[in-house]
Order: structure tokens, then C-alpha cells, then sequence
């Protein structure tokens, strides 16, 4: 039987880097990969690979996502995964924007990266890489075991955009507080098959979304939040969608002055997505009065989502063609698994 192949896009970040003779950090080069980590050959699987512009992914833009959309695109029909090389900083992030922006997905899109760089020698990169490899490559029959947008990192497979950046410091850096791994990684893989999405549309074409709003902004509540200061984003020219982080199961404060802002905001076209501040636990307006009041200007819950899937979820909704109606839909169904509905919670 032929083996999978897999196309690996390198975009940056620590995994990509290596010391040289004196000592420095210089970028790793990972087609030449095979003499330096030898037993990636053993794998079952084919690989190219393709190197953007290596960044730090704190550099990372819309327009990044753009071209990693384009790059999977255009070689699609060639490869049977693709596995992604990435800075963990926004890592979340871009994985959440793929999901959105890569429509009727039905191949493995992988990312990874490492705490330590590759060229170290206790780095946590050779490891993730060639597990990240492994997953894109898994067939159960004909059909690849994950077909969508996923995040490896020591040991766990997560659903991309449920992922968030949790340690600076931990070889364990991200979680997925409001949904169980797609796979924990031992001895075996063992995939949680019933936790993986299937495509609906299996083998039909890639779409990719490309246009992104600009008009998106996060506001995280804090005891003393001004007034003025709220007023003045609320105002700011171009924008589309506020990302409210509140308190708890979605809570805000009850005063006038605040409920009207948002109030006001909402009656100019603004969409305002309700997520909490809190790692796990979800959105639920209707609990406590201060949650009621948010409900009732016509917030939307943004249920047990992240802030970096409520963010990018917002960028591709309110930057596509859509009619209102489609865009509501949207708005308040998981579009790619990105949150709980409630009467499954
Ligand atoms: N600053 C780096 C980046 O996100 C950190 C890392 O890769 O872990 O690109």
C-alpha cells in the first residue's frame, strides 16, 4: 500500500532553531532533517517539505493565515496531511483561524512546535514532530483518523480551536480546558475517536476563506474599567466585533453607564461575543443579574469558547459575504466544533 504523504510547512518559531559551532541560535533547516533526526525515515509516511519566511509567531497577521490557507489550498489534492511548524505563542490562534478558514476540510491539519529549540539536545521538538507526522499520516481504512484542524503538544491531541497557550515554562504548554483530547499519546496513540469531527462532505473541495475583518477588538473587564475609555473603542471607526472577556459564568458589571455603551454599540451593527476570563467553565447569561443585563442588550454567548477562537471566529465571520441572516446562524451555531452548545453541556 502507498504511504500517506505529508507535506510539512515550516513557519517559525523556537522549534526551528539549532546552535551552530560558536553556540548561536541560528534557524534549523528541515530539509535537511533526515541527517539530523535519522529516525523520522522509519515513519510510514512520505514528506515534503515547504519553508515560509520563518517569523516568530508573535509576528504573526491575519495575512499569515491567508498564505498558510493558500499553501494547504494548493497542495491539497497532492498530500494526505499536512503538518504545521509553528511558533507556540499563537499557536492557538492560528490553529483557531484554520478551522474557520479552511471549509469542508476532510485531511489531517496538524500543528506543533517546541518549548526548546530542535538544534538542543533535551528539546521537546523531536518528539512532537514525529507524533504531529504519525497523526497526519493515520488511516483507519481509507479515511484519515483526524480529519481537522488539531494541535500536538507533549503527548495530547487537541481540537485546535479549543486549544490556549496555558505554560511559558512547561514542556505541557497548552490546554484544552472545555474538550477531552482527540488523542493521548503513551506507549500508543490512542485516538478518542467519538471526540474527532468527521467532515460531512467527505472528499468534496477545499474551500478557503481569505477575507478577514479588521474590525475586531477583545475587551477584558477589570474592577475600575473607565467609562471613558469603553465609550472611546466602542467608537473607534472600522469596527465590527468586541470580544467581551467577563467574569466568571459570563458576568458584567449592572451599572448604566456600562449596559448602555454596549447597549448603543449593539444598535450600530457592532456584534458582541460574551467569553469568560476564566480557563474552563462556560457562558451562561441567564444565571446571575449581572449576566441577565448583558443578555438582554442582545450579547451573544460565546458559550465554553476561547478567546482566541471567539477572536477569529468573529474575523471570519464579519469579513466574508454573508447575508445577515446566514451571519447570525453562524454566529450562534458551532461552526467547527468551536464550542458546547448548551443542551449538550
Ligand atoms: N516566541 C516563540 C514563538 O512563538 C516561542 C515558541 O516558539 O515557543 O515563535
Amino acid at each position: 500500500m502507498k504511504k500517506p504523504s505529508i507535506l510539512l510547512i515550516y513557519t517559525g518559531g523556537t522549534i526551528g532553531m539549532r546552535r551552530d559551532a560558536n553556540g548561536t541560535l541560528v534557524p534549523f533547516d528541515f530539509n535537511a532533517m533526515y541527517e539530523e533526526i535519522p529516525s523520522i525515515k522509519r515513519l510510514n509516511v512520505d514528506i515534503d517539505v515547504v519553508t515560509m519566511t520563518p517569523i516568530d509567531s508573535s509576528n504573526v497577521t491575519p495575512q499569515r493565515w491567508v498564505e498558510l490557507a493558500e499553501l494547504i489550498r494548493d497542495n491539497y489534492r497532492r498530500f494526505d496531511g499536512f503538518v504545521v511548524l509553528h511558533g507556540t505563542d499563537t499557536m492557538s490562534y492560528t490553529a483557531s483561524a484554520l478551522s474557520f478558514m479552511l471549509e469542508n476540510l476532510a485531511k489531517p491539519v496538524i500543528l506543533t512546535g517546541s518549548q526548546i529549540p530542535m538544534g538542543i539536545l533535551r528539546t521537546d521538538g523531536r518528539e512532537n514532530l514525529i507524533t504531529a507526522l504519525e497523526i497526519a499520516g493515520a488511516m483507519r481504512d481509507v479515511h484519515p483518523v483526524v480529519p481537522e484542524v488539531a494541535l500536538y503538544f507533549q503527548n495530547r491531541l487537541f481540537r485546535g480551536n479549543r486549544t490556549t497557550k496555558q505554560s511559558a515554562e512547561e514542556l505541557s504548554a497548552f490546554s484544552s480546558y472545555n474538550y477531552p483530547a482527540l488523542a493521548e499519546v503513551g506507549v500508543n496513540i490512542a485516538y478518542n475517536h467519538a471526540a474527532i469531527a468527521h467532515p460531512v462532505d467527505d472528499g468534496g473541495e477545499l474551500r478557503i476563506a481569505t477575507s478577514l475583518s479588521e474590525g475586531v477588538v477583545v475587551i477584558k473587564l477589570f474592577p475600575g474599567i473607565g467609562e471613558g475609555i469603553l465609550r472611546a473603542i466602542l467608537s473607534v471607526d472600522g469596527l465590527k466585533g468586541v470580544v467581551l472577556e467577563t467574569y466568571g459564568s459570563g458576568n458584567a458589571p449592572t451599572s448604566e453607564w456600562f449596559i448602555s455603551a454596549l447597549r448603543e454599540a449593539i444598535a450600530r451593527g457592532i456584534v458582541v461575543m460574551n467569553v469568560t476570563q476564566c480557563a474552563g467553565g462556560s457562558v451562561s447569561m441567564g444565571l446571575y443579574e449581572t449576566g441577565v443585563g448583558l443578555q438582554s442588550i442582545g450579547v451573544v454567548s460565546g458559550h465554553d469558547m476561547t478567546t482566541e477562537a471567539a477572536v477569529t471566529k468573529l474575523m471570519y465571520l464579519l469579513g466574508g459575504e454573508r447575508s445577515p441572516e446566514e451571519r447570525r446562524r453562524l454566529l450562534l451555531e458551532p461552526i467547527k466544533g468551536e464550542f458546547t452548545p448548551d443542551d449538550v453541556a
